[in-house]
């Protein structure tokens, strides 16, 4: 707990500052606090217009919005959906949601996102594909939907991901929770593939505490998306369920937040771009130390600015670089133990997975404010800077092993 006592500089924070409090207020005294109210809806139609979706649903959370997504695209018990080996666990833990298993498929390592070349190698040499089903040989499980992730506010090369869900049949739902207003090519994520889900949680940065949104142009899984968020009532008045349904509907008291924050969502992503570049600069010449990276076809966010320490050139690993700054008051993070090395997923199926691993050991997250201040980024950058010649080597911060 000392420990705590001096971070002078969290990793985050969070400001309200634009129509929050009168849309609230206003949700409140006409009583619609509810998902019935007019909150959610528009919500819903100012996301889909942003977005470039034809069809939103407003749900409780980014976890329950991939496990509609999962639901309404048809995948079963006991079939198989490809998630990169490298997420926030909740990408898998959706998955197992509907019965189904994750295959995790390795990253690439200059933007962290899912490898379209390592997939396409699982897929020709460990699948079959007869009959319109993708059938993977060793376990005789029909391989049913591809799950990518976009990483950090970097979007997936998603070009040769959709040439390989094409050809072969596989539905895409595109977990976006970390990357609202990314873009690929020039088009938003969530965009490419049949669904894309959003999260909303107290940790992303366009926030209301909690929430989710699904979206798509499919009119008929957009009615089965609303369907089974609202307990699959087939009669408003009698209560009558022909299926088992969930509460998975956002309140219209979170939705007003929400529309709030939409309506910043411009400065919300410039304040996170201009962290990313300040960074960005001050690293650039630290050897050892490497800040993400944003392709030539990719409009990323930064949600998540990362940079990865090789304990070679830098002088420390990222454990001892975490403790070191930590002592200084700067809070920094590590990113998430990769999802092939889950207990929780240890039934699931790994291929070829190397530069998760290497990733992790070496990621550590920066701070990041709702506010640019230049004065803290420069600090931060100038620590990291003189760090490599510090001789700080806590040996009980050190941690050589995963999982
Ligand atoms: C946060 C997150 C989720 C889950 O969203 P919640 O709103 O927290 O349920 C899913 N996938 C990824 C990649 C995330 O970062």
């Amino acid at each position: 707990m000392a420990f705590k006592e001096t971070v002078t500089i969290p990793l985050h924070d969070m400001r309200l500052v634009g129509n929050e409090m009168k849309y609230v207020e206003e949700c409140i005294r006409t009583g619609l606090i509810s998902s019935g109210g007019t909150f959610v809806s528009r919500f819903e139609r100012s996301f889909s217009e942003i977005i470039g979706a034809k069809f939103a649903v407003a749900t409780s959370s980014g976890t329950s919005a991939l496990h509609l997504a999962l639901l309404v695209a048809g995948v079963m018990e006991g079939e198989l959906v490809l998630v990169p080996a490298f997420s926030y666990i909740a990408s898998a833990n959706a998955v197992r949601y509907v019965g189904a298993l994750p295959v995790f498929i390795d990253i690439e390592p200059r933007f962290y996102q899912m490898d379209a070349g390592k997939l396409a190698d699982f897929i020709s040499k460990q699948c079959r594909w007869s009959k319109g089903t993708l059938v993977h040989k060793p376990s005789r499980r029909r391989v049913k939907a591809l799950l990518p992730v976009h990483l950090l506010g970097h979007p997936v090369d998603m070009k040769p991901l959709m040439a390989l869900a094409e050809k072969f049949e596989l539905k895409v739902i595109e977990d976006c929770a970390q990357s609202l207003g990314a873009k690929y090519r020039n088009k938003n994520v969530g965009t490419f593939g049949d669904i894309g889900c959003f999260s909303f949680n107290g940790n992303k940065a366009l926030t209301m505490g909690g929430g989710g949104m699904l979206v798509t142009d499919d009119e008929r899984l957009t009615r089965k998306a609303l369907y089974l968020s609202t307990q699959a009532k087939d009669d408003r008045v009698e209560s009558v369920h022909k299926e088992v349904g969930y509460n998975y509907r956002l309140s219209g008291l979170h939705a007003a937040i929400g529309l709030a924050q939409l309506e910043q969502k411009q400065s919300i992503i410039a304040n996170l771009r201009q962290w990313a570049a300040s960074y960005a600069a001050d690293l650039s010449k630290v050897e050892g130390i490497r800040f993400a990276e944003e392709a030539f076809w990719a409009y990323c966010t930064f949600s998540i600015p990362t940079i990865l320490v090789d304990e070679r050139s830098y002088g420390m690993d990222r454990s001892q670089l975490r403790y070191w700054l930590r002592q200084k008051g700067i809070e920094t993070r590590p990113l998430w133990q990769p999802l092939s090395r889950s207990i929780a997923h240890d039934v699931a199926i790994s291929y070829q997975v190397e530069v998760a691993d290497s990733v992790y050991q070496k990621a550590l997250t920066l701070p990041c404010r709702a506010h640019f201040d230049g004065s803290i980024a420069r600090l931060v950058g100038n620590l990291i800077t003189k760090g490599r010649n510090e001789k700080v080597r806590p040996s009980a911060t050190s941690s050589k092993t995963i999982g």
